[in-house]
């Protein structure tokens, strides 16, 4: 297959045998949000470059080098694939004044777009939950994001698998205090920085600190830590908040040096992460980012939220041993002759009215090739037509999973038969 004919890298194909997995993860989810009073929300999946750079930040790894951004041709707008899902939210709560009744509690799920270097668990298309909870400022809201995951963890059998880390960044003034802090460290050991902390000394310093190179990593931990230049109120939130997890039973750990990688988050921010996935360890992350509704011109109002990335709890469920079945047919209908043909169709459809899933075999055969596949195909029940049985409006019915003798009846037989159990 020449190489422009195959499906752009980094991103994939779900095919029929991996998508029972999806569907119960999706299904687990959806109860799950319920739960807690969550709405959904479906947004564009392209929106203006100039959304993600004003939300992102301009000195990120998402907006420096990993969106997916074109002009439209037609009439010269810069437009990106979404690289994340928050900007999009905040911006439809925003454009349609959803917050002037009050807090909302909403949820979207979907593919997201970044141009990263393809490996296991970080892919050019992934796909994202994310949960935001827009108008809500105590710690209150941050600790039901924290027990809400714990939940979703138990549920999709993964709570040994995953372990919570939590930091706060503080509010405005501490934030601008640190990051003087961390340029005069900087500055003065800047033969040890790389091309990529020389470049964020002045215009993103705190992002320096998300390093994964391993030459920097002595100098990073050495740093002036934002926690020494909290403010009160900064601290009695994220106290707070360690209490309601603490009193919820979850465990966590206090990392100073986690930051996230979008500027937008202010004061509690956390990850959910494995040991299971090699380098592609966070499973779920966010925190709160009060400025981004007034920052995209709304009037002023607190917000939390955090995405899961899909791929990665799938991998993690999958090494944890979960292989849901996929939904199969309760009846596959033989059918050998061209009034059987027909008179199958019509048999398929009654099954259907009553309720029930039936594959209608297409294509012809013998009866045992055909027999053959109705097996193969999980059934519970083969329903055999003949032109014999078509002449006399009736079907044999087969069991195909366990004991039973094969019957012949009429269509309201038939539907009852397979009906039962
Ligand atoms: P990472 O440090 O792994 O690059 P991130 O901080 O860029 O993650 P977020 O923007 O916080 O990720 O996205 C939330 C979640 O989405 C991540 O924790 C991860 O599970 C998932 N995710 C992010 N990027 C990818 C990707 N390229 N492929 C698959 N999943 C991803
Ligand atoms: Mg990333």
């Amino acid at each position: 297959m020449s190489d422009n004919l195959r499906a752009v890298r980094g991103m994939n194909d779900i095919l029929p045998g991996e998508i029972a997995l999806w569907q119960h993860f999706e299904a687990t989810v959806r109860a799950w949000l319920a739960g807690y009073g969550y709405q959904e929300m479906r947004t564009p999946i392209l929106e203006h470059t100039g959304l993600f750079k004003r939300a992102i930040g301009e000195v990120t790894d998402i907006v420096e080098k990993e969106m997916y951004t074109f002009v439209d041709e037609l009439n010269g707008e810069s437009l990106t694939l979404r690289p994340e899902g928050t900007a999009s939210a905040v911006r439809a709560v925003v454009e349609h004044n959803m917050l002037f009744d009050g807090g909302k509690r909403l949820w979207y799920q979907g593919p997201m777009f970044r141009h990263e270097r393809p490996q296991k668990g970080r892919y050019r298309q992934f796909h994202q939950v994310g949960i935001e909870a827009l108008g809500f400022a105590g710690p209150d809201m941050d600790i039901e994001h924290l027990l809400m995951t714990a939940r979703l963890w138990r549920q999709l059998g993964l709570a040994g698998f995953v372990r919570l880390e939590i930091n706060t960044l503080g509010g405005a003034e501490s934030r601008a205090r640190h990051r003087q802090k961390l340029i005069e460290y900087f500055e003065a050991r800047k033969d040890q920085l790389d091309e990529d902390a020389q470049r964020r000394l002045y215009s993103n310093p705190l992002r320096i600190l998300d390093t994964k190179n391993p030459a920097m990593q002595g100098l990073v931990e050495a740093a002036p830590k934002l926690i020494d230049e909290l403010d009160e109120v900064a601290l009695a939130h994220f106290e707070a908040v360690k209490q309601g997890l603490a009193a919820a039973g979850i465990a966590y750990t206090v990392n100073p040096r986690l930051v996230r990688g979008l500027d937008y988050y202010n004061y509690t921010v956390f990850e959910w992460v494995t040991d299971k996935l090699g380098a592609q360890g966070t499973v779920c992350a966010g925190g709160r980012y009060d400025g981004l509704v007034a920052q995209l011109g709304g009037k002023p109002a607190p917000a939390c939220g955090y995405a899961m990335g899909v791929e990665r709890l799938l991998a993690l469920m999958a090494e944890s041993g979960q292989n849901p079945p996929g939904a199969v047919a309760d009846a596959y209908l033989v059918n050998v002759g061209e009034a059987a043909s027909r008179f199958a169709m019509t048999a398929a459809e009654a099954l259907r009215d009553a309720g029930l899933k039936a594959v209608l075999h297409c294509g012809g055969g013998s009866f045992k090739s055909q027999m053959k596949k109705a097996d193969a195909s999980g059934a519970r029940y083969a329903v055999i037509i003949g032109d014999d049985e078509a002449a006399a409006g009736e079907a044999s019915v087969k069991p195909l999973r366990g004991e039973g003798q094969q019957q012949r009846v009429n269509l309201a037989g038939l539907a009852a038969i397979i009906s039962k159990e």
